[in-house]
């Protein structure tokens, strides 16, 4: 059965998507059994969040902890416990290498160049995101076509050459509007930075607010230029994959 969906608080075609959402998570978790969503514990992935543990759907949820989260962003673990009582596997990254990048760089050697910034996204999500899907065979993320123009090319589902896994994104033709719409009708827990002017949210040192009329990936590496703004976690290999929306569309 699909999540109870508010139909007096959504349109028939936000609540239409919503249903075709769970049945496309459903498909995903008949599909693969061990598959997990890597939550940046921002809005869409707080979607999915719902989407899965309101269900009970066999998916894992887990978070990057770069160790340079604001506080808002890490005290979403603990709303996601105080609302689903589901805790967040977290993955950090090597001390070692954190040690040997500031020793060498500095703690803030990012804003320098893109190769350090690279770099350091390269130790801090990178590597702790392969470590998290070493053991699945298909992760799930919440990037939606309309957040930027490096995410224009988005497919539902995709093969991840990189990593010889399927990776989805459910939330591929999702509007912002209808994001938020989803979010407010089921009164899901939300980041407090996004109503500061934060639509997407990285690391702190890394994310500003973005002013209107940007794209909601602008505040993320503001200082680079438009096309490098990715932080290698998902620039791997990609491969689209049809789908045939009638398998997934409820009945
Ligand atoms: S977003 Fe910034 S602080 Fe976070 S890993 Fe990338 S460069 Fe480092």
């Amino acid at each position: 059965m699909s999540a109870a969906v508010p139909s007096d608080s959504l349109t028939p075609e936000l609540a239409a998507k919503a249903e075709r959402l769970d049945a496309l998570l459903d498909s995903i978790a008949a599909r693969h059994a061990n598959v997990k969503l890597a939550s940046s514990l921002a809005a869409e992935d707080m979607l999915l969040t719902h989407a899965i543990l309101s269900r009970g759907v066999k998916i894992g949820i887990f978070s990057l902890n770069t160790g340079r989260l604001h506080a808002e962003t890490l005290g979403m673990i603990d709303r996601v416990k105080e609302r689903y009582g589901y805790d967040i596997e977290q993955f950090r990254p090597q001390a070692a290498a954190i040690d040997e990048y500031v020793a060498s760089h500095g703690l803030n050697a990012f804003y320098e160049s893109v190769d350090l910034r690279k770099r350091c996204c390269e130790i801090r999500k990178v590597e702790p995101l392969n470590r998290a899907l070493s053991n699945v065979s298909a992760w799930v993320t919440g990037q939606r076509r309309e957040q930027s123009v490096t995410r224009a090319e988005l497919h539902e589902e995709e093969h991840d050459a990189a990593r010889n896994i399927a990776k989805f994104n459910p939330l591929t033709d999702w509007t912002e509007a209808e994001v938020w719409d989803y979010l407010k009708a089921f009164d899901v827990p939300v980041n407090p930075l996004h109503a500061r002017g934060y639509p997407s949210i990285g690391c702190e040192p890394c994310t500003r607010a973005v002013r209107p009329g940007e794209d909601s990936r602008a505040g993320r590496w503001w200082w680079e230029s438009r096309d490098t703004k990715e932080c290698g976690l998902h620039i791997t290999t990609i491969t689209p994959i049809a789908v045939d929306r009638s398998e997934n569309t409820p009945a």
